[in-house]
């Protein structure tokens, strides 16, 4: 006999799946929920790899302590262990030249990169940024508004690297002014690098999701969901979800509903052709914050105060993120994120990782012979749908309803008015939401998995 608790199925095993997850069982603990992720590990773009002792990200990843993921972690319990980086001191990188990175009053007073005239004009900029009306600055590109706010070119390079940071985005002819406001408002709030890495947000959801479920939740590595089929009802409205995995042995399970927690690419290719033209269009349309990534692992940091730098004329990023959180083995050892913003349509390749190297010869020299394991990951995606200015902002990213009965989508590039993992969190939630109003009309779903 069918169950009468509702069956959920995930597919993807990122933060956005578990934290649907965690959302469906606070509100209904009886729901039998599986997780279907096509790795070996979960955690998608928040897992940490161990390499020799040293906890790697998958780069350079700050959670806002002000954001809606914090707040989710929070409200169920989770409070990640971790600390804020130290940007006081930090490098203002300005082609071969080197100054004090002006973050905080103190480092503006002091930096030599800009004039009394130029301080006085950055300073008023960012302590009046509440004044901007995000709303109306939703259809104008960042590039056009700082062309507005400033007529100085290089105060205009600061804030370009200011949004670059807490937005990920190197597209400011694209990329909605409204929005990377709210984002650089709400970074305010600082920053924390986490202790063992993000899997430490990872391991706690799904050992949050496993105390709130009633019945035994299943995680299913290793498998990959291929397709979505969905069917009229056949029992009392209830609707039927079945899994296949693929290759050698095909197998099918049914589901009441489903939530699509995965790239915007592979929710195009589970939606049936037939259905799917428009969500298509919308998905292609995402414009995702891409970077190239270095992470360096030392014995000992040559320069153990260089901790904190930034490109101001140029899209870099330097972070010693093991001088604020643990992530390695042995407390003398260091641990170093570099990224290089990719504009869009660029991609990652030998210059960014050499102009990020000969960065690191000078801000720790010598750190060739303290090396322990050296990683470059050209291309990486932050943020796989950015707001927009051409469509009004958020307004325009994808939709958490898609054109399949009970299936919802939830990811970065599903609309909300959140960046990266704040947005993952966020659509999450609302995809979860969604999913428990409308399980009282479903339709048989298949679902087909390798
Ligand atoms: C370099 C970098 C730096 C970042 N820095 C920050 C930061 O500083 N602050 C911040 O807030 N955010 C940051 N982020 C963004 C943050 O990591 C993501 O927003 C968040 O992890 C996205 O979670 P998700 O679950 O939506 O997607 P993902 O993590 O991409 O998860 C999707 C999961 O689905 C799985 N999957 C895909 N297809 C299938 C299939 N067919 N069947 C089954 N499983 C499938 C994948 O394997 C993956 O595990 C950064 C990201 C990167 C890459």
């Amino acid at each position: 006999m069918q169950s009468e608790n509702l069956k959920v199925a995930i597919v993807g095993g990122g933060l956005a799946g578990f934290t649907a997850a965690c959302r469906i069982l606070q509100a209904k603990p009886q729901t039998e929920i599986t997780i279907f992720e096509k790795s070996a590990q979960a955690g998608g773009r928040a897992s940490t790899k161990v390499k020799e002792g040293f906890h790697l990200n998958q780069g350079a990843h700050a959670l806002y302590r002000a954001g809606s993921a914090m707040a989710f972690l929070k409200e169920i319990g989770l409070t990640p262990a971790g600390a804020a980086p130290n940007t006081f001191d930090g490098t203002a990188i300005y082609g071969d030249e080197f100054f004090t990175l002006p973050l905080s009053p103190g480092d503006m007073i002091k930096t030599k990169l800009f004039s009394t005239v130029e301080k006085v004009e950055l300073s008023g900029f960012l302590l009046g940024l509440n004044k901007f009306d995000q709303a109306a600055l939703a259809s104008t590109n960042v590039s056009d508004w700082l062309d507005k706010v400033s007529k100085n070119a290089k105060v205009k390079e600061l804030l370009q690297a200011i949004l670059r940071l807490c937005t990920y985005s190197n597209n400011p002819e694209k990329l909605s002014a409204g929005a990377a406001v709210g984002q650089l408002i709400m970074s305010q709030g600082g920053v924390l690098y986490l202790d063992g890495g993000w899997q430490s947000i990872v391991d706690g959801l799904w050992g949050k999701v496993q105390d709130l479920a009633a019945q035994p939740p299943t995680l299913r590595p290793n498998t990959a969901v291929t397709g979505l089929q969905s069917n009229e009802s056949s029992d009392n409205g209830r609707s039927n979800v079945t899994v296949i995995t693929g290759g050698a042995q095909v197998a099918e399970e049914t589901f009441d509903a489903v939530i699509l927690a995965v790239p915007p690419a592979q929710v195009a290719q589970l939606l049936p052709e037939a259905i799917a033209a428009d969500v298509r269009q919308a998905l292609d349309k995402c414009v995702p914050g891409r970077v190239a990534g270095l992470d360096i692992c030392l014995k000992k940091a040559p320069a153990p105060k260089t901790v904190y730098g930034l490109g101001v004329d140029e899209p870099l990023y330097y972070s010693m993120h093991s001088s604020a959180a643990k992530l390695t083995a042995e407390a003398e050892q260091a641990l170093i994120h570099m990224a290089y913003y990719l504009p869009h349509g660029e991609v990652g390749n030998e210059r960014h990782e050499a102009r990020m190297l000969s960065v690191l010869d000078r801000l720790q020299p010598g750190w060739q012979d303290e090396l322990v394991y050296k990683r470059y990951l050209p291309e990486m995606t932050a943020d796989y749908g950015q707001p927009l200015a051409s469509q009004s902002g958020v307004q325009g990213l994808a939709s958490p309803i898609l054109p399949l009965a009970n299936v919802f989508a939830a990811g970065d590039f599903v609309g909300s008015n959140k960046f990266l993992a704040d947005g993952a969190v966020t659509s999450a939630l609302r995809a979860a939401d969604l999913l428990l109003e409308q399980t009282k009309n479903l339709e048989k779903i298949v679902l087909q998995t390798v």
